[in-house]
């Protein structure tokens, strides 16, 4: 593995508020880059002061958009450490979007020491507050200069680190979900299990829409039928139908989550029943009309655990649980951000300390 060479930030900048982060606001004094030539593969890895790339106007990742990225988090712990909540599968993740995208996959271990460096550097931007940490954002885009339909022979991979606090203004309260019936956001055999920007900018309409009526998120419905329900903006979604515990299964259409897989596996150790199935809007809104719809909420690295309080589809509006969160919700808020914080022991195996 090439070694990483670090060039220190001589301007340091001041840290903002740790009580007002909001999300994706503020960004550490280091990144970490590594170039992609055909000719070489991936090389130079090293740490740099945060600021901007100089690129061509012709760099294809602008015309073409191909590009991925990851999410995921540095996380205080009351003893002071720091450490990160399952890194190997959002590094294997970037790879498959990688490879559905064209783009040269990376070296894993490279690729974890990379982040752990950047937060050890940074590691002073890692906020200890409740319910803040440092978002760590791996991307990789297209640089060759080129007009013409094929995949670049030059690539940037970056990571920069953002501290965040809650990534809703609503926090723990229920948000509310606008179901969109017109656009879609991906179809089987499309991009929708790829983090790639375009999958996010087609939703950016609908989203519109959503906000002017007073609603936070879209739930998408799956591109064919616009029946089955699939996944919120940037969340995995799960509904308590009675005792049975339904999400969308993945198929190629969703982002398989890791917090979704991770809540899976607690929900299964707490003895759930978990159905990974298809679940149409309309035995949703039937579910909730004969009263065995109980909690419903949304699963992701920067929302958490997110109870949802209201879904609007066309005229019809149901609320959950009263619009307060549940209580099987708040058990998996409990105890995911307990381990992800280290208060609570990790059975599962999931944790990483950097120090
Ligand atoms: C990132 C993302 C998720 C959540 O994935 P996690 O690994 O849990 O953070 C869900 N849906 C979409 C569309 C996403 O981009």
């Amino acid at each position: 593995m090439e070694k990483i060479k670090i060039e220190r930030n001589t301007s340091p900048k001041t840290k903002p508020d740790p009580t007002k982060l909001g999300f994706g606001t503020y960004f550490s004094d280091h990144m970490f880059v590594l170039n992609y030539d055909s000719e070489v593969g991936w090389h130079d890895p090293r740490i740099v002061p945060y600021g901007p790339f100089s690129i061509e106007p012709s760099a294809m990742v602008l015309h073409y958009a191909q590009e991925v990225f990851e999410g995921l988090k540095a996380y205080r712990r009351a003893d002071g450490g720091v450490q990160l909540f399952r890194p190997q599968s959002n590094i294997r993740r970037m790879n498959e979007s990688c490879l559905r995208m064209s783009i040269p996959t990376l070296d894993e271990d490279l690729f974890l020491e990379a982040m752990k460096q950047l937060v050890l550097l940074d590691i002073d931007w890692v906020p200890s507050e409740p319910d803040t940490s440092l978002y760590i954002r791996p991307f990789v885009f297209a640089t060759e200069p080129h007009v013409g339909v094929h995949a670049s022979r030059q690539y940037i991979f970056c990571i920069i680190t953002s501290p965040v606090g809650a990534y809703y203004p609503e926090g723990m309260n229920p948000v509310k979900i606008f179901v969109e019936n017109q656009d879609v956001r991906a179809v089987k055999g499309g991009t929708g299990f790829s983090k790639t920007g375009g999958n996010y900018a087609a939703t950016l309409r609908a989203g519109e829409v959503a906000e002017r009526l007073g609603y936070a998120q879209v739930l998408w419905l799956d591109g064919i039928h616009r029946k089955y329900i699939e996944e919120v903006g940037s969340m995995n979604v799960w509904f308590l139908l009675d005792d049975e515990v339904v999400t969308p299964p993945l198929g190629g259409s969703i982002l398989p989550g890791i917090t979704r897989a991770s809540c899976i596996d607690i929900l299964k150790y707490w003895g759930y029943t978990v159905s990974e199935r298809l679940l149409s809007i309309d035995e949703l809104l039937a579910a909730s009309a004969a009263g065995s719809l109980k909690e419903a909420w949304g699963s992701g690295t920067a929302a958490v655990i997110s109870p949802i309080g209201d879904i609007l589809y066309g005229d019809k509006k149901i609320t959950i649980n009263s619009g307060k969160i549940g209580a099987l919700t708040q058990k998996l808020y409990d105890f995911l951000t307990g381990i992800q914080w280290g208060r609570i022991d990790d059975p599962f195996g999931w944790i990483l300390k950097l120090n």
